[in-house]
């Protein structure tokens, strides 16, 4: 499975020069954790960490020494020297013992000198302490090749202590199942449960940049599927700011999904089956990847899950569902932007399926009117939301189980070509830069009728056509305030 591409990058021969640079000055050293998994895996290694024998102080000497730049500014009471070569930054870990006690994260105190086989042991699973010589030979003393081998991910030791001494472990856990498919040992689930309590001690902060990764991993849908079955999503986390703490629900918003009956008329899949399959669906990027998470939550909520007719219904999920989503965003802390785009997309995701399903019904009105309504600048704001919109509908679409995505996929493209000749300020307008000038003191009068003109789509949005149109306006508002 082995690919040696990676050896031909510069990222890597700058590592087996730091590797080689400790060796000749007398010390252990060897790559170490993620970069080795990903190469046994046949991927290539965006980085690459380094673990040596030496102690900090031999570490920066011996690498300054050989002409390398480090800085020892942060890491260094942890034993980790951050060192400079062309572009890159490695990390060099000394070999070290951890010590965890009432922190769910952080260790109360760690020492050196300690052993190649203590270091691995404080590693988290053992297809990450694997380490590579620099000959390419393989140190393994957890069994971690025969784990990348089965698909398996496992903790280094019992799972419930390991848990217990960083619950962020239990996070990682569910992110390299999105990131390597694999599925997880039952001994390393069954330490889970146990520890789930310690989550209230992790910051937000983590918590987020962990379930991001999860988001825009491959296997999105079993990360995910990880983090709710595990419970990880009904805990809290904590955020600190000025001093005081406060808790925050992870996702346990999730929660009624599972197992959520849906009209079998429209969907082959419960509520979160559907929830996973259109998030895997959409393409890897976090704006989509939370719409498509969050673009049903409001379904089965009270006052939303209904009756008619002996069939299921859930009228209003998309607007219950955009005020669950845009809760969910602020506790996270992103930003209005970001708020705003994902819970715009929850909230008109069933408007596409409405405009697919009617045809006759006027798409360039509906945009028209989104330009007015919503929270866009200019047309490239709307623009890509309607690309985002498109891509969300078709793997709703898909994810219902729906075999011919065609028509969706035609009206998305449709859409999306609607919205390009759609200006939203006048600054989208493409007039001659002297017609602002010419049309004055009129300016704002006549740029707005433009606009509104051409989103009505009454008239071109060309040099000519504007330049025509707005002298004319001009014209007729002069005559009207001298018969005033
Ligand atoms: P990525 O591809 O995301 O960089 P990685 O496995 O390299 O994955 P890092 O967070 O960069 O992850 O950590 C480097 C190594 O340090 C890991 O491979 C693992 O051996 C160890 N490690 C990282 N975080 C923990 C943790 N919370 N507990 C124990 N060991 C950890
Ligand atoms: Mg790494």
């Amino acid at each position: 499975m082995e690919c040696k591409a990676y050896r031909e990058t510069e990222v890597y021969q700058g590592a087996i020069l730091v590797l080689r640079t400790l060796q000749q000055a007398g010390h252990e050293a060897y790559i170490v954790g993620g970069a080795v998994r990903d190469i046994q895996m046949g991927r290539i290694p965006h980085d690459y960490d380094i673990v040596t024998s030496a102690l900090p102080e031999h570490t920066i000497h011996s690498l300054r020494e050989s002409g390398f730049t480090t800085t020892n500014v942060v890491g260094l009471s942890f034993g980790v020297v951050v060192v400079r070569w062309k572009d890159y930054e490695y990390e060099v870990a000394s070999y070290r013992n951890e010590q965890y006690g009432e922190d769910s994260h952080r260790p109360v105190s760690v020492d050196f000198p300690s052993t190649f086989l203590a270091d691995v042991q404080r590693r988290d699973f053992t297809i990450n302490g694997l380490a590579m010589m620099v000959d390419g030979d393989i140190r393994d003393e957890v069994q971690g090749l025969q784990d990348i081998q089965k698909g398996i991910l496992r903790t280094i030791g019992d799972s419930k202590k390991r848990f217990q001494e960083d619950a962020l472990r239990m996070f990682r856990l569910c992110r390299f199942v999105g990131q390597l498919g694999f599925t997880i040992d039952s001994d390393t689930w069954a330490g889970v449960a146990p520890n789930l309590y310690r989550v209230q001690g992790l910051s937000l902060e983590r918590v987020r940049t962990e379930i991001e990764k999860m988001l825009l991993s491959d296997h999105v849908a079993l990360a995910l599927d990880a983090l709710v079955r595990s419970h990880l999503h009904e805990q809290c986390c904590q955020q600190t700011t000025g001093g005081t703490s406060r808790r925050i629900p992870i996702l346990p918003e999730l929660t009624h999904l599972v197992d959520l009956p849906q009209a079998p008329e429209y969907h082959v899949h419960d509520g979160w089956n559907h929830t996973l399959a259109v998030v895997q669906q959409v393409p890897p990027n976090l704006v989509l990847r939370w719409a498509a998470l969050l673009h049903d939550v409001g379904k089965g909520m009270d006052g939303v899950r209904g009756f008619h007719k002996g069939r299921i219904t859930d009228y209003n999920h998309d607007r219950v569902g955009a005020i669950m989503a845009r809760q969910i965003l602020e506790r996270f802390g992103y930003g209005k932007d970001f708020v705003n785009l994902v819970v715009w997309l929850v909230e008109r995701h069933m408007r596409f399926h409405f405009y697919v399903a009617n045809a006759s019904a006027d798409l360039r009105k509906w945009i028209h009117k989104e330009t007015g309504e919503s929270q866009f600048r200019e047309t490239a704001d709307l623009v890509l939301a309607m690309e985002y919109l498109a891509a969300l509908g078709v793997a709703d679409v898909a994810g219902s189980g729906t075999k011919d995505i065609g028509p969706s996929q035609v009206y998305g493209e449709r859409m999306v070509r609607i919205a390009k000749s759609m200006p939203v300020h006048t600054k989208d307008l493409q007039y001659h830069r002297t017609l602002p000038k010419t049309v004055a003191p009129y300016t704002k009068e006549v740029m707005t009728t433009l606009l509104e003109r051409v989103q009505r789509g009454d008239l071109d949005n060309t040099p000519e056509a504007l330049q025509e149109a707005g002298i004319a306006k001009y014209h007729r508002l002069m005559k009207k305030e001298h018969k005033e």
